[in-house]
């Protein structure tokens, strides 16, 4: 039995302040959600103080990204063992916005991923089609590309532990959310792709759905079965928003 994961990508938002708030509603109602995993992901410079004030709640903390590389002349960048001196027991690899905005390789998101699961940190591997792929009917290929990437590099045996996030560009942020048919599909497609490798393992990765998840679609969504919780952004950032997505999980 998957349990499921509703993970908060705060990307470039938050102050100080605003996450003091923020993790206070997070922790007052985490006890009522508690059948769903619930991790958040804040920018790197608040990692020390999300660490403070989640340590001993069942909520876990993670990055958005991490180097590939271990350390050395890599300006700007933070690595694997960095996460782990803070405990982070999730990171981000391959967000779509890492791969359009920053240039991300498929070859490059595989080593991160495993640069990830050489200190211990799970991985959340990011897959997902842009508009245009989907139009021209290309979404399982490219879905089974970026996927490809990570299996040849680390092979089927970390996917009993490592997460994917199946998020559909044309959904992430625009408020446009695949319906539930839609994301079922793709999530079935990428367990049987990982069963054709070992359907053991594929039994346990948990696939999560991202893109404009808010509490009102959250239930059908997470009704599905091959989805098993949800990369939240934009509503990931209010308390009671990201815990109501949790309780249709629940
Ligand atoms: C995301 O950035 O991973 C995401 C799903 O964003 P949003 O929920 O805002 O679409």
């Amino acid at each position: 039995m998957r349990r499921k994961l509703v993970a908060g990508n705060w990307k470039m938002n938050g102050s100080a302040e605003s996450i003091r708030g923020l993790l206070q509603g997070i922790r007052e109602g985490a006890a009522a959600v508690a059948a769903v995993e619930l991790a958040v992901f804040p920018p790197f410079v608040y990692l020390e103080s999300v660490e403070k004030q989640l340590s001993g709640t069942t909520v876990g903390w993670g990055t958005q990204n991490l180097s590939e590389h271990t350390s050395g002349a890599y300006t700007g960048e933070v690595a694997g063992p960095m996460l782990q001196d803070f405990h982070c027991k999730y990171v981000i690899v391959g967000h779509s916005e890492r791969r359009t905005l920053y240039g991300e390789t498929d070859q490059v998101i595989a080593r991160k991923f495993a640069a990830a699961r050489k200190v211990g940190v799970c991985p959340i591997l990011c897959v997902g089609e842009t508009l245009e792929e989907r139009e021209k009917g290309v979404t399982e290929a490219v879905v089974e590309r970026q996927i490809k990437a990570v299996l040849d590099l680390e092979g089927i045996g970390p996917f009993a532990e490592a997460v994917i996030a199946y998020e559909p560009v044309w959904a992430i942020g625009t408020g446009r959310t695949a319906t539930s048919a839609q994301a079922q599909e793709v999530h079935a497609f990428i367990r049987a792709k990982l069963a054709a490798f070992d359907a053991h393992v594929a039994q346990q990765t948990r696939i999560l759905y991202g893109g404009s998840m808010k509490a009102a679609n959250a239930g059908e969504l997470l009704a599905m079965p091959d989805i098993d919780g949800g990369l939240i952004g934009g509503a990931s950032l209010e308390a009671k928003e990201f815990l109501a997505i949790a309780k249709a999980g629940c």
